[in-house]
């Protein structure tokens, strides 16, 4: 018997993991987020390029030069939510059917963050990886909540003052030092 590849490797050496490991290595959860450069009117065009290697998302400047550039767009989305400030993990109770099927960490943009970015789309950051079939179903629960009724009068919704808001009264506030 010939084992040609380097036999005194051990099964579970430096560059392999179990599992559990590779599982560890892939959670986005005690990130460090990359600061985000936001601007007040919001809908950024610029692309992204991720920059945290060895994640599921990550590419190989060879790779990332392969991309058509849909799929760039696509993975700029990802990389801005599970590498910048704009994204945010979900509890596992709201997570998306696909990450709860898989037991997998479900990020998307947060709301602020979503702001920042034209296009942003309503997918998790794994349903974006390819075009699932009917989508992630956290965008088909936004748009089911936007229900298509017929634009009746708005008279349930009591529209509230714009006007200047008061100041509120010195030394008003609880906190005292
Ligand atoms: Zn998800
Ligand atoms: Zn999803």
């Amino acid at each position: 018997m010939i084992l040609p590849t380097s036999p005194t490797l051990p099964r579970s050496g430096p560059s392999g993991m179990s599992q559990a490991q590779y599982q560890q290595s892939q959670s986005a959860a005690n990130r460090n987020p990359l600061p985000w450069n936001w601007t007040a009117a919001g809908n950024q065009a610029a692309s992204y390029t991720p920059t945290v290697p060895d994640k599921w998302w990550s590419h190989t400047p060879e790779q990332w030069a392969a991309l058509s550039e849909v799929k760039r767009r696509d993975f700029g989305h990802i990389g801005r939510i599970m590498e910048t400030e704009l994204g945010t993990i979900l509890p596992e109770d709201k997570a998306c059917d696909y990450c709860r099927d898989l037991h997998q960490e479900c990020w998307v943009y947060t709301k602020e963050g979503a702001r920042q970015i034209i296009n942003h789309g309503d997918a998790c950051a794994r349903c974006r990886v390819t075009a699932r079939r009917g989508g992630c179903s956290i965008s088909k629960r936004k748009k089911t909540q936007k229900s298509p009724e017929f634009p009746g009068p708005r008279s349930n919704k009591p529209l509230l003052p714009r006007g200047p808001q008061p100041p509120p009264p010195p030394g008003g506030s609880g906190i005292t030092v």
